[in-house]
This record gives structure tokens, sequence and C-alpha cells, in this order.
């Protein structure tokens, strides 16, 4: 397979020679392709290249340390070796989950690979591993965390693969809506329904996990969005929806629910921005948040495709913008987009917007199709990218060593309030 870092310098050398590869302006810097280790928060105070300029770390995101020189310099090769070796030596005390996003490099070595919705899932189903190593970004550690058993740690190779979009909604903020939202339309409506429900995506803390948990919340993927929103209208008037507006948006819009019914809450303002007659008539109350990754993706780059690709079929993650989402053949999550295309005749031709490794894995997968990503500059979320195989190695030695490093612990009381939230959204499969 050809990794992400090669395909960045491949473009970087000749751009003609991708699918619809016409140059674009972008803020995805080839330095992703070489030098992973500079990703650490101690050298950038951002996310880094391919991230938007809005998205500074937040202050209390955990610092990952340098790790040891040996790990840095080893070759591809001989990370590759250690990483199985760690492994099979550990056996049944570990498992590795990693997420679609993760470079191949990475996944290779999981023993699951799936979106956020089955990593939690098979977080629990290996109750007898004492160790859970998240090849993801830190809300999902956090998830496994809550669902795995109090005898499990789980690890998080590189602690700072945080998530730009998970940390546009922080818990101060949500509870100051929470206040402005009860002081305006009160707790309970006549009827003695909830006048707001909140919705967390599966991309947020879990002291937002809690916080739903506590008001009769749950938290969605972009698997089971719609039944989830189901499962609050019929116990609520309305739904907060944080941090992901354009998931919300595209889910509510695909429900038949009319854009002026969905105001927009900036945390900035007071009522987010909107009046109070505004929150009275909404239905879904979207958070001022979106992903850096597929906010990239543009309305002009499917008609490129389909100028280029006679027959094409455009498939976008729901966290795209919503004219992109309107403008495509069809939306979906990974796990969709990835059946999608198993269930293909062979012969067809696919413009996918979602993240570059998850793109040409498929692509890698399924020589019988064309299947190139929309966005012609090819950009992987720079967060997800900083989990190297040399921080998996790290883990996974400094384990046989019977030593537990970069655990994320999520505290037992905020567990306990997540986890509430999180058994509903379990339950609530998707359609
Ligand atoms: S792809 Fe977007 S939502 Fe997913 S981890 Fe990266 S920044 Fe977060």
């Amino acid at each position: 397979m050809t990794s992400v870092a090669t395909r960045i310098n491949l473009l970087t050398e000749k751009p003609a020679n991708l699918p619809g590869a016409t140059p674009a302006p972008s803020t995805c810097s080839t330095a992703l392709g070489t030098s992973p280790w500079d990703f650490a928060p101690t050298v950038s105070a951002g996310y880094g290249p391919g991230a938007s300029q809005d998205d500074a770390v937040p202050a209390s995101s955990p610092a990952q340390p340098v790790i040891p020189d040996e790990y840095q310099q080893a070759s591809a090769e001989e990370l590759d070796r250690r990483i199985a070796a760690a492994k099979a030596t550990l056996g049944d005390r570990v498992v590795v989950l990693g997420h679609f996003y993760q470079r191949d490099e990475v996944v290779k070595h999981a023993d699951f690979l799936g979106d956020s919705f089955q990593l939690a899932r098979a977080a629990r189903s290996r109750p007898e591993a004492e160790a859970i190593v998240f090849c993801g970004v830190h809300f999902m550690a956090e998830t496994a965390d809550i669902l795995s058993g109090d005898h499990q740690s789980v690890i998080l190779p590189n602690l700072a693969a945080g998530c730009s979009m998970a940390d546009m909604a922080d818990e101060d903020s949500v509870e100051e809506a929470w206040e402005q939202l009860m002081d305006v339309l009160g707790e309970t409506d006549d009827d003695g329904r909830q006048t707001v429900i909140p919705v967390t995506y599966m991309n947020s803390s879990a002291a937002l996990k809690a916080f739903c948990g506590r008001h009769g919340g749950i938290v969605c993927t972009s698997s089971n969005a719609a039944t989830v929103l189901e499962w609050a209208f019929e116990r609520g008037r309305r739904v907060l929806f944080f941090p992901d507006q354009h998931l919300g948006r595209n889910t509510a819009k695909a429900m038949g629910i009319p854009l002026e019914q969905m105001p927009m809450w900036n945390p900035r303002h007071d009522l987010g921005g909107s009046t109070a007659e505004q929150l009275a008539d909404a239905k879904v109350i979207l958070w001022h948040g979106f992903c850096s990754v597929h906010r990239r993706f543009t309305v002009a780059q499917i008609e490129q495709a389909r100028a280029e690709h006679p027959g094409v079929r455009v498939i976008v993650h729901p966290e795209c913008p919503m004219p992109v989402v309107d403008a495509a053949d069809e939306s979906g999550s990974t796990d969709h987009i990835r059946k999608a295309v198993e269930a293909a005749e062979p012969g067809s031709t696919f413009a996918i917007g979602t993240e570059i490794n998850l793109v040409n894995r498929l692509a890698d997968e399924h020589p019988e199709h064309t299947i190139f990503c929309l966005d012609p500059v090819i950009c992987p979320c720079s967060t997800m990218y900083r989990i190297h195989p040399g921080y998996l190695a790290w883990v996974l030695e400094e384990l046989v060593a019977g030593r537990v490093i970069n655990r994320i612990a999520v505290d037992a009381t905020t567990a306990r309030d997540a986890e509430v939230a999180l058994e509903r959204m379990l339950a609530a499969l998707p359609r």
C-alpha cells in the first residue's frame, strides 16, 4: 500500500498524476509527509497543517512528551517489526483499535478497524484485554475508557491527538448556553415534555457526554444521527446539537425540518446570536462547530469531478457543508461509504468526500473501481496523523516492560453520567 506520506510527496512532485489533480488553494502543508515528530504541542501551538487557522489548541490539552530517540530514528521496517513483536508477546492482554482515518502503517496492526460507533462497541467486546490501545483521537479513547471495564487501561499512543471539532464546544460554554435556554424556554412545556434535549456528537469531550446524560440527552454518531434525532423528538420539543453544525443541519434537513427552524448558537453572543422568538420556534439549535477536514470539500470540486469523469458517483460525509451534501449523489458515514463501494458493480467510478486515508485504502482494496478523493489537494486529518507507528511501538513496548503510559482515564462521576448518554446511543441503531 502507498502511505499518505508518500502520496503527499508524489503530489508535490507531479500533481497532474492524480485524478482531478488541478492545484487548488490549500492550508495543507507538505510537511505532513515528512516530519511527524513536529506535531507535539510543545513544538507547535496550532493543530498543524491541514487544520483551520481557527483551530487553536486549548490550554487544557494534554501535552505529549518527546518520545525516546530510538523510536524517532527507527526505519519504517524496524517499527513494523517491533510493533508486531510486542503485540505477539502481549497476546490477548492487549487489543489495538484503529480508526478508518489512521494511516496504513498503523491500521495494519489493528485488531479492529472501524468508525467511532463501531470502535465504541469493539472497546467493550474484549474484556479479557488488560490494555486497549486506541489509534484514534482523544475523545475516542475517553469513550473507550467509559465503556470498558475498570480493570482495563485505555492508552492513546500520542496524547496530542485531539480533535479540533471536539474542542469547539467546551463544558463551560455549553453550560452557559443551557442556562440561557432554560431562562428563555423553561425546563418543560405545558405537556410535561422537555423544552430542549441536548444531543452531542461522538466527537466531543467526556464532560459533554456527561452533560447530556444528566439532562435527558444522548450521544450520536454520523451512522445513527437520524435515529438519535427521532429519539430526541419523541422526548422533547427541540434539540441543542453540538459541536458539529453540519452533521446536525444535514441530518435535520433530510428529516424535513426547515432551515428557518435551525438557528446557529454562537457561544460568543447572548442567546447564541438569536432572538428569544427564534429559539422558541426552533427545532434544532446548531452549535457553531465544524470539522476542518470536511469543511474543505466544495460544490466546485463536485462539478469538476463530474466534468472529468462522466458517470462518477459522488459520496460525501455528512460533516461536509450542506451545499456539498446537497450537490453529491449521496452522503453517509465512513461505514456507509465503505459499504457503498463494496456493493458497487465492477468498473464504477467514485469521487469521495472524506478523509484521505480512508479514500486511499478503499482505492487500494478495490482495484476493480476508480476511486479518488473529491479534494485534489490531498490533506489528512492532522490530529489523527499524530499517531505515528513510532508512538504505537513506544506504548506497546512499555506495556511489555510492565509500564502503562499515556493512559486516558475519565473520572468516575463524569464516566457515570456519560455512560447514560452513551448507552442510549448504542441502543439507537443506524437506520
Ligand atoms: S476528521 Fe475532523 S472530526 Fe474527525 S478527528 Fe479529524 S478534525 Fe476531528
